[in-house]
Formats: structure tokens, sequence, C-alpha cells
């Protein structure tokens, strides 16, 4: 996946938002071109990545708990 600024007359993807969009992801034309994200969403999308995506060190800790959510 690539991001890149994206151009400003395009408005933010995220579903009710309606700030300009200032990134952009190259989805390699699936649903369309690429997915355009402001500033707020990619920042709010970054703290909800940041949660569920947790650090290598910490997951080992956590993997008996991963594996029955897994079943
Ligand atoms: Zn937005």
């Amino acid at each position: 996946m690539k991001m890149t600024k994206c151009r400003s007359d395009l408005k933010c993807d995220f579903y009710g938002c309606k700030n300009n969009a200032k990134y952009a992801f190259s989805t390699k034309g699936f649903i369309r071109k690429e997915l355009v994200f402001c500033e707020d969403c990619m920042k709010s999308m970054f703290e909800c990545f940041s949660k569920n995506l947790v650090p290598k060190g910490v997951e080992s800790a956590f993997k008996g708990k991963r594996k029955k959510e897994n079943l």
C-alpha cells in the first residue's frame, strides 16, 4: 500500500466527514483508484490501529488469550 499527499479538491472518504482530504491511499483500483482521508480521520484511524496492532514484545505476553479468540 502506498500513501501520498492527495489533491486538495477531494473530500475525505470517511463516512460523515466533510473535510478536505489530505492523504490518499492507492488501492490499485479494486473499488476505485484511491481512498482519501483528512488529517483528523487519519489521526483517529491511527489511534485505532495502535490500539489493535500491539507491538511484538507485548504481543507475546497475550498469546494464550489471542489463540482462544481466534477459535
Ligand atoms: Zn475526514
